[in-house]
């Protein structure tokens, strides 16, 4: 989502005037730190790279913050690092030209409704496109800062998506990545414009659109795992088979703690049906480990359901406590080593399914859509179901979808030849 606003706020910038994008410190004339906030470690980051900036930029340069950690401290950031020219908040990318050239502007409103706004169009990479299809998050979890900083849920109208990924679709773009804090609850809420659609919906209605061979969305939440959106993407040949459930926590008195609205049992038999439509997904997912009041039994619960569902990709992470959240004044903080102990543990197991996961791949084939050169006469792609996979090649692969024989595995990714 951060790689999403970057190229919005890049697009909007080009609006304005021609900019080009550098790798060279002391040859920018703006940069922008687009910042995160989930975790406390990158705020801390953020001023440590303001200094760096400052010591190393080309005099006059201006320097600005954006994102989460924008939004939720606002002005401070200015106080703290006077250098900072701008501050412009997750939800206001679209007036980056207002806030561009205006000393000391802070844009930081969550109230403001970006759901119609159309964007100029900029892409990291010219053979996929990522489309937000909702901004904001209207969830409650108790950990997570996110809809303090990026404010209410509001869906942006179906017609104006479909406009947006018709004209990814003419320069080049054959895989989209739809764009949401929860993508599934797509349709619940509209900013000026009504409608009545569901993500499902959605899904059935961006198929139709001719040139797109590749459909991909995150995250999900497995609250709105309904049947219609699974048998959907069991079934829909331009979904690719590749599902973000995150679970957070398996243990269900804590996922009631955290606000998550599902239990263990819940959870298992949403990725047990998506195992049972579609054997050929992978599932992917995000685990917290020492949330407040989280015993070894609660732990134990995590570790079951890693050894259920055999997540082929993992996300996890030592909680964190954030502003803005219930769960920072949460009595039971525990151990920092307890919960460092813990997601050691849960990694290592993690890593030991990934190897046979990955293993298994030898011999097999699998559908991969080229979009990147590397070093070496090397390009690479994403299978279907979401792994990297190289081959040797060059730029005439680039944009092509290709049967791939795997001849070699590794943890990360996957060698093969075209069959
Ligand atoms: N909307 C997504 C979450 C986006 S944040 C969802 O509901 O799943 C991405 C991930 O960061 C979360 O899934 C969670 O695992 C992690 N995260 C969020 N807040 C956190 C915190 N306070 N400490 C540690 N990890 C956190």
């Amino acid at each position: 989502m951060n790689v999403r606003d970057s190229e919005h706020m890049i697009a909007e910038l080009n609006r304005k005037e021609p900019y080009e994008l550098t790798q060279n410190l002391d040859e920018a004339d703006l940069i922008i730190i687009n910042t995160c906030s989930v975790r406390e470690k990158p705020v801390a980051k953020l001023f440590s790279e303001i200094g760096v900036f400052n010591k190393h930029k080309k005099p006059g340069a201006k320097i600005g913050v954006a994102g989460c950690t924008a939004s939720h401290l606002g002005k401070d950031i200015i106080k703290r690092a006077p250098s900072v020219d701008f501050v412009i908040g997750a939800r206001n990318v679209s007036k980056i030209t207002q806030v561009v050239d205006k000393k000391h502007a802070v844009e930081i409103d969550t109230d403001y409704d970006e759901s119609t706004y159309a964007f100029g169009e900029y892409r990291t990479n010219p053979f996929k496109a990522m489309v937000n299809i909702s901004i904001g998050c209207d969830k409650s979890c108790t950990f997570c800062i996110v809809p303090a900083t990026r404010g209410d849920e509001i869906s942006i109208p179906s017609d104006l998506l479909v406009q947006e990924i018709t004209k990814a679709v003419g320069t080049g773009a054959k895989e989209i990545m739809l764009l949401g804090q929860n993508v599934n609850n797509y349709g619940r809420r509209f900013g000026a414009v009504e409608e009545k659609i569901d993500f499902t919906g959605l899904l059935r209605k961006i198929s139709k659109i001719e040139g797109l061979e590749r459909i991909r969305f995150t995250s999900p939440h497995p609250l709105h795992m309904d049947d219609a959106f699974l048998e959907e993407f069991a079934s829909n040949p331009k979904i690719c088979k590749q599902i973000h459930v995150p679970l957070q926590s398996g243990s269900t008195s804590l996922l009631k703690a955290m606000k998550r609205g599902y239990t263990k049992e819940n959870f298992l038999d949403r990725c047990e049906k998506i195992r049972r439509l579609c054997p050929e997904a992978t599932i992917s997912t995000d685990i917290i480990v020492g949330f407040p009041g989280e015993s070894e039994e609660d732990f134990e619960d995590t570790m079951d359901v890693l050894e259920r569902v055999r997540f082929e990709q993992l996300f996890s992470f030592k909680y964190s406590p954030r502003p803005h959240t219930e769960a920072a004044d949460f009595e039971a903080q525990i151990d920092n080593n307890i919960a460092g102990e813990r997601l050691t543990r849960l990694q290592k197991r993690h890593t030991e399914i990934l190897d046979e996961v990955m293993d298994a791949q030898l011999g097999k084939v699998h559908t991969v859509y080229f979009d990147e050169l590397k070093p070496g006469g090397r390009v690479s792609g994403r299978s279907d179901d979401g792994k990297l996979v190289f081959v040797e090649g060059s730029e005439e692969l680039l944009g092509k979808i290709s049967d791939i024989k795997i001849t070699k595995t590794s943890r990360g990714a996957l060698d093969g030849v075209l069959v």
